[in-house]
């Protein structure tokens, strides 16, 4: 028999995942209430589809189960979310955006350029964030490869 688990429920279980992954958890029922008018029951990304989850705009350890990170999702547009990495294109929904920042944040995007940079051994360096990520057994001839691979214009959206 399938469970219906209230909304208050569902808040309180994204709250208790943000503090087992260390992070803010203060989304509060009215809140997400108000959350859920702003978008008409509708999901934030697509504003079509019927909103089924509630969405962590950047993960749940990073940015934790607030009012300035979370907001309604439809299935396909949070497993594209997913599905993308950290491609922007959903990031940058303007509507989403909009929420946000009325709660008081400021995002910002980066994309990282990563380089292989030789020390001891290989590491990817991004210059613009100054990022850096050991490789272990990296070889220089394969790092090229390596980054356009698994790195390359890789993207990331945070909160200042
Ligand atoms: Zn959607
Ligand atoms: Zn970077």
């Amino acid at each position: 028999m399938r469970t219906e688990w209230t909304m208050g429920q569902k808040i309180r279980g994204q709250n208790q995942r943000a503090k087992q992954a260390g992070a803010r958890y203060d989304l509060t029922l009215e809140q997400w209430l108000e959350t859920l008018e702003y978008f008409n029951h509708k999901c934030a990304y697509c504003g079509k589809r019927d909103y089924e989850f509630i969405e962590h705009y950047l993960p749940v350890r990073v940015a934790g189960t607030t009012v300035s990170n979370c907001v309604p999702s439809c299935a396909s547009c949070n497993a594209l979310k997913d599905a993308q990495n950290h491609k922007l294109t959903l990031y940058q929904s303007e509507r989403v955006l909009a929420f946000l920042e009325s709660k008081g944040v400021k995002i910002a995007f980066h994309i990282h350029e990563y380089k292989a940079t030789k020390e001891e051994h290989v590491i990817l360096y991004c210059e613009g964030c100054r990022n850096r990520i050991d490789v272990p057994g990296l070889l220089p001839d394969e790092a090229e490869l390596y980054i356009e691979q698994y790195f390359s214009n890789t993207g990331y959206a945070y909160q200042v």
